[in-house]
């Protein structure tokens, strides 16, 4: 498989390539050429097959002519014998033909364990056939931050250092990060803001010496192989629930438009998805945007889901590619016009286009705990604010209740213990696997808001420096 940059100039890489390099050269986001095809029947010869079975046949293709077939169903494997579920990823039912995507038995109660697990183990393998090593550096306002971390812990080839906001992510995200005991792991507690610590890390990036020299590579979610291992859990719930002989609906909690855009995947796959619902909290700018065609920023209002406390979805433009005909050139334009003015707009037809298949809705934090008392009332079930805007989103905008909706529970509600418990007045437990987790070591280094004093640090721990 080779893979194309959204905005058309950035040279043409293989799987290999595109793992390594996240951000195209030309500033746009790598896509498969063309999209890999499942017919109806190959589809159905997938049923029954266990998770990290099909996770291997669905990404197949895309990592053809990079990956030894066996070497990466090994890899597959391995990313998921440490989910908490035998499923990996198991539907519950809510209501009649109502179901949730339970996302969050992996190791930090996060769906983004779906891909960072698998990401850590191929950049490792990689990096071990190449001989080289990478010094992965990343800010966190909270949920990615461990999520990186349990992927990237003990690898051989990787140091990974993770810039949070001193004082300003819950205590469960903290010690999810500061309490796992490797040498290659690295915490860094700044005094300011997490927009202190982003600002740090693109500055870490920008100086090219710096750079080059300890060799930085970055895992978020720009990164194609997240949205691909993201793409296996649409078509595992839509198998379960009769797919390819009865269409699904999705609900998806969205802040960066990754994992939304990973479920549109599928059906270009060919998963039959009837609809997806894009569920926005307060911050709301995809919500308007399919009412209106007219993408505009706002400033961040802070809220009780924080991970999709966003204004600028960065796998946006990966949709706007798709709707732009693939047209590199025409997406490069409206992403520049969009820096310079903080507007973009689509035509009448692609927004028609758009609107066929993706529905939206917005709910602000009284909603919020409202929907978490609804769903324990009805279900005796706690569900985290995340999966709460999922799952009004999905029932304002459902289309046909005949056909199956299914929300993604993106993150455990342990994970927001306080949210919860102010909707409920619960307060949910941890699963016993991380029971220990509020009694270990923690292993954190704070540092001023100081771009040198952060690289001297970095520079310090990293094994990768290559002394000339
Ligand atoms: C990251 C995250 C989201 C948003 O996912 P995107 O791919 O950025 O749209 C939603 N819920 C939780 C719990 C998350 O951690």
């Amino acid at each position: 498989m080779r893979y194309v940059s959204t905005r058309g100039t950035a040279p043409v890489l293989g799987f290999e390539d595109v793992l390594l390099t996240g951000l195209a050269r030309d500033g746009g986001l790598y896509v498969p050429e063309k999209w890999p095809y499942f017919s109806a029947d190959a589809l159905r010869g997938m049923r029954g097959l266990s998770y990290a079975e099909l996770a291997a046949r669905i990404m197949q293709p895309f990592v053809d002519g990079a990956l030894d077939e066996a070497d990466f169903a090994r890899l597959v494997a391995e990313s998921y014998a440490g989910f908490g579920h035998p499923a990996v990823a198991p539907l519950s039912q809510l209501d009649a033909n109502e179901w949730l995507l339970e996302l969050f038995h992996g190791p930090t109660l996060a769906f983004k364990d779906f891909a960072l697990q698998l990401l850590g183990r191929l950049f490792d393998h990689v990096l071990a056939r190449r001989g080289e090593r990478v010094t992965v550096v990343g800010a966190t306002s909270g949920d990615t931050g461990s999520a990186a971390i349990e992927a990237c812990r003990d690898r051989a080839g990787i140091d990974i250092f993770i810039l949070h906001p001193r004082g300003r992510v819950s205590e469960v995200q903290r010690r999810q990060m500061t309490t796992v005991a490797a040498p290659n792991v690295h915490n860094i507690a700044v005094e300011g803001t997490f927009d202190d610590c982003q600002d740090l890390v693109k500055a870490m990036f920008n100086d090219a010496a710096f750079r080059d020299s300890l060799r930085l590579s970055a895992v978020n979610s720009i990164n194609w192989a997240r949205i691909m291992a993201q793409t296996v859990y649409y078509i595992a719930a839509g198998l379960a629930l009769g797919a390819p002989d009865r269409p699904v609906a999705f609900s998806v909690p969205t802040g960066n438009f990754g994992d939304v855009f990973a479920g549109y995947g599928a059906r270009r796959m060919g998963l039959p998805v009837a609809q997806f619902v894009v569920a926005t909290n307060t911050n709301d700018i995809l919500t308007r945007f399919f009412a209106s065609g007219e993408m505009s920023t706002r400033p961040v209002v802070p809220t009780i889901s924080p991970a999709m406390d966003i204004q600028v979805s960065s796998n946006f433009e990966r949709l706007l590619f798709e709707l732009h005909g693939r047209d590199g050139r025409a997406v490069s334009q409206a992403m520049q016009a969009f820096r310079e003015s903080g507007t973009m707009h689509v035509t009448a037809a692609m927004l028609a286009e758009a609107r066929g298949l993706f529905d939206a809705a917005r709910l602000d934090d009284d909603g919020i705990r409202d929907t978490i008392r609804a769903v324990l009332d009805r279900t005796g079930s706690l569900i985290d604010p995340h999966s709460a805007v999922g799952v009004h989103a999905g029932r304002a905008c459902r289309r046909d209740p005949s056909v199956p909706l299914v929300t993604l529970a993106t993150a455990h509600p342990a994970k927001f213990p306080d949210a919860v418990e102010e909707a409920t007045g619960r307060r949910p437990a941890l699963p016993p696997r991380l029971a220990g987790l509020m009694d270990r070591p923690e292993r954190v280094t704070a540092l001023p808001n100081d771009l040198g004093r952060i690289q001297e640090f970095v520079r310090a721990h990293a094994r990768s420096v290559e002394v000339a």
